[in-house]
């Protein structure tokens, strides 16, 4: 009998689809009293899980799940000023709760980054279905950075395939195309 493994709880018990027309939602912290609460009046887009040792994760889970909205259809309509950010000096400026640490939103301030206009976002913290769909898991590798053992990592990625999220060690080949076609737009 092989061991259950965790990936994330928005993932574990299968992979609630994408709802055609969805148009967003409120995103809440976990505090019990005074919650940051962010309004996404968009669909998010390129869901994913991540291992990354940056996004923020539930407890328990190996990895994150993370998406992207369109920075304009972001707002932080209550308790803003509980947040602050976690690491001014990386990429993406994670803006966490101080009460309760949950990430709300990450934002790309450099105008020249590939992924700039877009926040990230985890809407496992919205009580509704239908947010776009996790589609694949990215930088699956780094969970070894984080405490796991490299020896279960090919069970790891088994499950992955299991839940059809096609493990990659950077992000989707997707991804990595926008980002490669962004810095040979900018290098003309
Ligand atoms: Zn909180
Ligand atoms: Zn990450």
């Amino acid at each position: 009998m092989t061991k259950f493994i965790a990936i994330h709880p928005a993932v574990d018990n299968g992979i609630p689809s994408t709802q055609a027309g969805f148009t967003g939602g409120d995103l809440t912290c976990n505090c019990t009293t005074n919650k940051v609460k962010v309004t996404l009046n968009s669909q998010t887009a390129h869901n994913h899980v991540c291992g990354c040792s940056k996004c923020w994760k539930p407890n328990g889970a190996l990895f994150s799940q993370v998406a992207v909205v369109g920075r304009d259809h972001l707002t932080v309509v209550e308790n803003e000023d509980k947040l602050e950010v976690v690491d001014a000096s990386a990429t993406i400026q994670r803006h966490a709760c101080k009460a309760c640490g949950v990430h709300m939103y990450g934002r790309i301030e450099d105008a020249n980054h590939p992924f700039f206009g877009l926040d990230f976002v985890h809407t496992e913290l919205s009580d509704k279905n239908g947010w776009s769909a996790p589609e694949f898991a990215a930088f699956v590798s780094s969970i070894i950075e984080t405490g796991t053992n490299p020896a279960d990592m090919s069970g790891i990625r088994a499950r992955l395939h299991e839940l059809g999220l096609e493990p990659y060690d950077c992000l989707s080949p997707a991804l990595m195309d926008a980002i490669a076609t962004h810095i040979a737009q900018s290098k003309k």
